[in-house]
């Protein structure tokens, strides 16, 4: 468990936790405010307004368990408001994994015992995995995710509670993604298999840039994860080397086909776009935004995070359609 984090930290770790996911955070009341409320919105125009309960997770030294503890707060009264989901979540700063109790279970309040126990291999199974899930005595579920995922749960938490009920303490990542039963519980895994997919791409492109525009180096939160063999195409996946970090800008000079990088890494204008678009009066900045360009995109510093070559050169025959 080690080391104890402020209230603060503690909400700046989970804020920047779901921004790495694809999430954008509005918040709601201050910082120095318990619970945090603010609302979770994704690119594709899904958002969420939660009210959020945060803790440490240590280590119970009498029962030999990990748990988070409920304090500084009374446990009768927490928020729940309609359209509003409330969360009850712990942090494992070793592990870097959320744990996450059932808020349905929780409207009676606590009673006696303000903590929720997490069993050590469920952390281990969320940090080793991405996912995992504990039905305790009470039959309440808690659900561990590792920190790159949490904007899962802010995405889809009616559905993965749902899930995590069904699965009876044997809830995992690859559960979650396979969408193998039929209706109605259908819906509700696409929902949650793709939020495990938006969520894992930008959570593994952007750390490996440092959330820096591989072009022009900007942070300023305008930073997305790109994918070099597009989506539309078909044929695209989600490991790293199909990704890059670009800034607003230049991901959609890159998507539109104004921008092309290439498989040495270097970066230069369509000429056919270009002149296409000076010839319908639409070629206003041409000049200035290739002057912004730099010979080479700046590349992640392990190797095996940079964007695979033939990727690269895929994508941008199909971007010039050369
Ligand atoms: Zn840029």
């Amino acid at each position: 468990m080690s080391s104890r984090l402020g209230k603060r930290q503690l909400f700046r770790t989970l804020f920047r936790a779901l921004e790495a996911g694809g999430a954008q955070i509005t918040c709601l009341n201050s910082e120095n405010s318990f619970p945090r409320e603010f609302i979770a919105s994704f690119a594709d125009g899904a958002f969420s307004r939660s009210i959020v309960y945060l803790w440490n997770c240590t280590y119970d030294e009498v029962n030999h368990r990990p748990r988070f503890q409920v304090t500084g707060v009374d446990s009768h009264h927490f928020l729940f408001t309609p359209g509003v989901d409330t969360f009850l979540m712990g942090y494992d700063s070793e592990r870097q994994v959320f744990a996450v109790a059932d808020p349905s279970r929780r409207h009676a309040g606590f009673g006696a015992s303000p903590s929720v126990y997490i069993p050590e291999p469920t952390l281990d199974a969320a940090h080793a995995t991405g996912m995992a899930s504990y039905d305790n005595v009470r039959g309440e579920t808690i659900i561990a995710v590792r920190s790159v995922l949490a904007s899962v749960l802010f995405r889809a938490p009616q559905a993965i509670h749902e899930i995590a009920r069904q699965s009876k303490g044997s809830l995992t990542l690859q559960a979650l993604s396979t969408p193998t039963e039929k209706r109605p519980r259908q819906r509700a895994r696409m929902l949650v298999s793709r939020a495990v997919r938006d969520a894992r791409f930008p959570g593994m492109v952007l750390p490996a840039y440092d959330h820096r525009c591989a072009v022009c180096g900007m942070q300023l939160r305008f930073v997305e994860a790109a994918h070099i063999i597009p989506v539309s195409s078909g044929t695209w996946d989600d490991e790293i080397n199909n990704g890059i970090a670009l800034c607003v800008l230049h991901h959609r000079a890159y998507d539109s086909g104004v921008m092309l990088i290439n498989g040495d890494y270097s970066v230069e204008v369509n000429k056919t776009r270009a002149r296409a678009l000076t010839q319908s009066a639409r070629g206003a900045g041409l000049a200035e935004f290739r002057r912004g360009l730099p010979s080479q995109i700046v590349l992640p510093r392990s190797i095996i995070e940079r964007p695979s070559p033939a990727k690269l050169d895929a994508g941008a025959r199909l971007r010039s359609g050369r």
